[in-house]
């Protein structure tokens, strides 16, 4: 799964090469396959990462919304050079006069109006981005509020209320934050949510920054069976929003 600091890597990269060029697009999906004629010659007016959502931007008014889920990848190769993929898995295709740039088995690419996806139930209405200039930490804080009863695990796994988070993030965040995933949202001290937001911050940062070299900030992730680094305790395991989360039952306070 791709999470936040991986689709802004890739939309940094997508952005680049595509960003101000004339392009072909092609879709590798039948129903999207009739709307190549009205983006021919069209200009990328921008590419932008929203959580695990890509945007490309077009000047009329149109963007293409890409979501990797677990399977999808995006190519750039070079004009002549060949594709190290089978050409019959891409689903989106830009042509530039210099490069192609591929996305591989999405599973999600759709052509909307801004005001579409702006109002679309499932993909207009994400929660702040802390890897986006435009991150409000009122808004976050006030999302947040919205989901008292809820287990905390689950919530910052919602894209809705803060996006771009997924199981990797939301073990290590609430790991050094030191609070328990089946924590209630209401139950949180205002320290433990500015705690849980420093980490946030940090983590996304670090693992944009890091992205190419070994992932030495992971502390619990897929660690159970192990110790905790802090207190010796041994990591448990259990399922939640349908994902393993991984937490100390010592260090990570559950009331
Ligand atoms: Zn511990």
């Amino acid at each position: 799964m791709a999470e936040g600091p991986l689709v802004h890597h890739y939309a940094n990269r997508l952005r680049r090469v595509l960003k101000g060029k004339e392009v072909r697009v092609e879709f590798g999906i039948r129903k999207l396959k009739q709307f190549e004629p009205s983006l021919e010659g069209l200009r990328v007016q921008d590419v932008e990462a929203h959580g695990k959502q890509f945007r490309i931007h077009f000047p009329d008014n149109r963007v293409l919304l890409v979501h990797l889920m677990m399977w999808g990848s995006w190519r750039i190769y070079r004009n002549g050079e060949g594709w190290d993929k089978p050409p019959e898995r891409a689903r989106l295709i830009f042509r530039t006069p210099t490069h192609d740039v591929v996305a591989f088995s999405t599973p999600i690419v759709r052509l909307l109006t801004k005001s579409e996806l702006k109002e679309d139930p499932k993909w207009g209405n994400l929660g702040p981005d802390p890897l986006r200039h435009d991150f409000s930490v009122k808004e976050f804080f006030r999302l947040l509020e919205t989901q008292a009863t809820r287990e905390i695990g689950e919530v910052l796994l919602d894209q809705q209320v803060i996006s771009g988070i997924g199981n990797i993030l939301r073990v290590e965040i609430l790991f050094q934050s030191r609070i328990h995933p089946r924590r209630l949202v209401g139950s949180l001290s205002e320290n433990e949510k500015h705690e849980m937001l420093r980490w946030i911050f940090r983590f996304t940062k670090t693992w944009m920054k890091r992205m190419e070299k070994k992932a030495d900030w992971i502390s619990i992730y897929r660690k159970s069976g192990k110790t905790c680094s802090r207190c010796g305790t041994l990591i448990e395991f259990s399922r939640q929003a349908g994902r393993i989360t991984y937490a100390c039952p010592s260090c990570q306070c559950l009331s």
